[in-house]
């Protein structure tokens, strides 16, 4: 499953209840640059700048990137990909793969819309733990501040989380991204769903669409059989 949208739509929050409901796993690419970051990799050290000012990190890192993460064996049963393919050439890339890789599962992508000020919204009062849990200052805080109610660790920002990186952030995502939903639209398992509703609701919107596609995808199946 793919998830697009723009910084902020609940791409990460959406991934992590689905992956938990389908046993498979999330896969964000800027997790994984974030992880590459704090191990002082050559990747990290190049993506570094570039993350903290909004900019897209390279098509051939982060696709090399993407390959060997899906390479690994939890994958093999699916996965769900977030905040990837980023551009029309990661989106090229990723047919290729799939084709050359023989992958046995369709793709179904899913575009969560939210409206900009809203994105805003979120991205500055954006809080994150180590570990991944994600909070919100305003519209979800953590029950004492500062700290994750989950595992007790500290929360902190992320340094591209600020109003600067966020505007340029999001010229990248009209700019580059955006042209990546008509690629899949016609494609006949994509979905749009209105992200600007609780984080329950935006999953059971998705599920709904899921369920849509599987009758779409075996409606086709049984019509072809038929002819
Ligand atoms: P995210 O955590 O998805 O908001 O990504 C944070 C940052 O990582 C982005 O602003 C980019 O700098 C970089 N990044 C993440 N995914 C990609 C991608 N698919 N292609 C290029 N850069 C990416």
């Amino acid at each position: 499953m793919l998830l697009l949208g723009a910084p902020g739509v609940g791409k990460g929050t959406q991934a992590k209840v689905l992956m938990a409901e389908f046993a498979i796993p999330q896969i964000s690419t800027g997790d994984l640059l974030r992880q590459h970051r704090r191990e002082h990799t050559p990747l990290g050290m190049m993506a570094d700048e570039l993350m903290q000012q909004g900019k897209l990190v390279p098509d051939d890192l982060v696709n090399q990137m993407v390959a060997e993460r899906l390479a690994q064996a939890d994958c093999d049963r699916g996965y769900i990909l977030d905040g990837f393919p980023r551009t029309l050439a990661q989106a090229a890339w990723l047919d290729d793969y799939l084709e050359r890789t023989e992958s046995a599962w369709p793709v179904v992508v899913i575009s969560i819309r939210v409206p900009y000020d809203d994105l805003l919204q979120r991205i500055t009062g954006r809080r994150i733990c180590p570990d991944g849990h994600i909070y919100n200052i305003y519209t979800q805080p953590p029950r004492v501040e500062g700290i994750c109610d989950v595992d007790g660790k500290a929360l902190t920002q992320r340094n591209d989380d600020t109003e600067a990186a966020f505007e340029q952030r999001m010229k990248e995502f009209h700019e580059l991204t955006a042209p990546v939903v008509p690629h899949y639209q016609g494609q006949g398992r994509f979905a749009e769903v209105d992200g600007l509703r609780s984080v329950d609701e935006v999953t059971e919107a998705i599920r709904t669409e899921l369920e849509r596609l599987r009758a779409q995808a075996s409606e086709s199946i049984e019509t072809a059989g038929n002819r």
